[in-house]
C-alpha cells in the first residue's frame, strides 16, 4: 500500500467563480522516498501541498487523495496533522505571544494522545529539544521566542524543519525550504533533513524545490516536473539536471514531442 495516492486531483480556489489550479495531478508516494517536485512560479505546487494538509482556501472538486489506505479529504487539517502529514510552509506563519518550545509540546503531546501513549513532561522536551536544535544548529533562545515573530527568512526556514524535526511525521511536505537560505544555512537545513528521513526509514519526504544544488544533498528517488496543475513529467534524479541544463520551456518542448 502507497503511503500517499493522488489521482486525478483538481482543486480551485475556494470562493464563488474561483478559478482553478489543480487539472488532475497524479502522484504516488511510498514509505521511505524522497520526491522532488519542480516547476515554474505559479503552476501549483503550494496549492498541491496545501490542499494535501488540508488547507480550506481550496475546495477539490475531482479525483481523490488517499493516504495509509485513508480517505485524506475526510479529514479535518488536525486530523491530518496528527495522523503524521506535516507540511513545512513557503512563508512560514508568525505567531505573536506563543514560543516555539511552547507551540510544539502542545503539538507533540496531542499527537501522542491521538495514537494512545502517554505524554511527554518537562524533562523529555528538555531532551528532545535538545537535540533537535543540535541537529539544526539553532540556539536555545531562538525557540523561546514567539514562532516566527522578527525572525529572518532562513531563520523561519530552520525553524520549519526544527519543528518537523520535533513532530516527527510520516509525510513530511517541504516547500521551497531552502530558499533564501545562504550556503552555510543549506548545508545545515540539508544535512538536518537527510538525517531525519535516514532516522525513520518509513518517513516520506516530498520536497519542493527550484535548486538542483539542494538535491545533491538531499537525493531525491523521483523528480515530478509540473505545469499548469498537472504533472507532466517524472524521472529519477537526473531529471533535475535536466531542469537546470534546458529549463522548464525545454522539458515541456521535450514532452510535447515525445506526445
Ligand atoms: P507555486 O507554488 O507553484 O508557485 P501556487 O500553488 O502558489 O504556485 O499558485 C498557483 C496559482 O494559483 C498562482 O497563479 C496563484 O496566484 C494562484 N493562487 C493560489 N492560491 C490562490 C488563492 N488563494 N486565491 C487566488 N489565486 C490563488
Ligand atoms: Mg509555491
Amino acid at each position: 500500500m502507497a503511503l500517499l495516492e493522488i489521482k486525478n486531483l483538481h482543486a480551485k480556489v475556494a470562493v464563488a467563480g474561483g478559478r482553478e489550479i489543480l487539472k488532475g495531478v497524479n502522484l504516488t508516494v511510498n514509505a521511505g522516498e524522497v520526491h522532488a517536485l519542480m516547476g515554474r512560479n505559479g503552476c501549483g505546487k503550494s496549492t498541491l501541498f496545501q490542499v494535501i494538509a488540508g488547507r480550506e482556501t481550496y475546495e477539490v472538486t475531482q479525483g481523490s487523495i488517499t493516504y495509509e489506505g485513508k480517505d485524506l479529504l475526510e479529514m479535518s487539517a488536525e486530523e491530518r496533522a496528527r495522523e503524521g502529514v506535516f507540511l513545512a510552509f513557503q512563508s512560514p506563519v508568525e505567531i505573536p505571544g506563543v514560543s516555539t518550545d511552547y507551540f510544539l509540546k502542545a503539538a507533540v503531546n496531542e499527537v501522542r494522545k491521538h495514537h494512545g501513549e502517554p505524554e511527554l513532561d518537562a524533562m523529555q522536551f528538555l531532551k528532545l529539544f535538545k537535540e533537535k536544535r543540535e541537529l539544526l544548529e539553532i540556539d536555545a533562545s531562538f525557540t523561546r521566542r514567539a514562532v516566527n515573530e522578527g525572525f529572518s527568512g532562513g531563520e523561519k526556514k530552520r525553524n520549519e524543519v526544527f519543528q518537523m524535526a520535533v513532530m516527527n511525521p510520516n509525510l513530511g511536505l517541504l516547500d521551497e525550504t531552502d530558499s533564501g537560505l545562504d550556503v552555510d544555512a543549506l548545508k545545515t537545513v540539508a544535512k538536518g533533513i537527510n538525517t531525519l528521513h535516514q532516522q525513520d526509514a518509513h518517513r516520506a519526504l516530498l520536497v519542493v524545490t527550484h535548486q538542483e544544488r539542494l538535491l545533491k544533498s538531499i537525493v531525491p528517488d523521483f523528480v515530478h516536473v509540473m505545469v499548469e496543475g498537472r504533472i507532466i513529467e517524472s524521472g529519477g534524479k537526473e531529471l533535475a539536471l535536466r531542469v537546470e541544463q534546458r529549463g522548464y520551456a525545454g522539458i515541456e518542448a521535450e514532452v510535447r514531442q515525445g506526445a
